[in-house]
């Protein structure tokens, strides 16, 4: 499934849509940098009440949310040089099944994390950008279903 995302806005209410399908799950998000990753968390967790700023972890590799009785792990994978790095930071405990695990750069983690719910693709446009949603289960269809039914778009 391909959506029309036509600025920062609507892929924050993406984000929130998202949120109102899933309390966990394992999201890939792909997509260059700048290609709106982290803004389409930001607007995931601001819908569910975050009030303050939402950065890329880079440094970090990963930030925990506890909101509206859901654990959140957003993970920046980009600046990881070894899988096993992970591994030292204790990730595999949050891929409990009961966490909702947003990860940008997945593909550096490649070896060292679970199999997605559901992949998102952000790509470039002239107008905006194109977000393709590939669920890999039941639950990621139901992500990207409710992904569907923005109607803000
Ligand atoms: P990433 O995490 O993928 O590196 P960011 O979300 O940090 O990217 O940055 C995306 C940038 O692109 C932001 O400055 C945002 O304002 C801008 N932008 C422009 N159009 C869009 C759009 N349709 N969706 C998301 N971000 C957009
Ligand atoms: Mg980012």
């Amino acid at each position: 499934m391909k959506l029309e995302v036509k600025d920062e806005g609507q892929m924050q209410a993406l984000g929130g849509q998202l949120a109102r399908a899933a309390s966990a799950g394992i999201v890939f998000l792909h997509g260059e940098l700048g290609a709106g990753k982290t803004t389409l968390v930001r607007g995931l967790l601001r819908s569910l009440g975050h009030e303050g700023a939402v950065k890329s972890p880079t440094y970090t590799l990963v930030e925990h949310y506890q909101l509206a009785g859901r654990e959140i792990y957003h993970f920046d994978l980009y600046r990881l040089s070894d899988p096993e790095e992970l591994d030292y930071i204790g990730a595999r405990d949050y891929f409990d099944g009961r966490s909702l695990c947003l990860i940008e750069w997945p593909e550096r983690g490649h070896g060292e994390l679970p199999a997605p719910d559901l992949l998102i693709n952000i790509d470039y446009r002239r107008d905006g950008r194109t977000v393709e949603l590939i669920p890999k289960t039941p639950l990621g269809e139901a992500l990207a279903r409710a992904a569907a039914h923005h109607t803000s778009l």
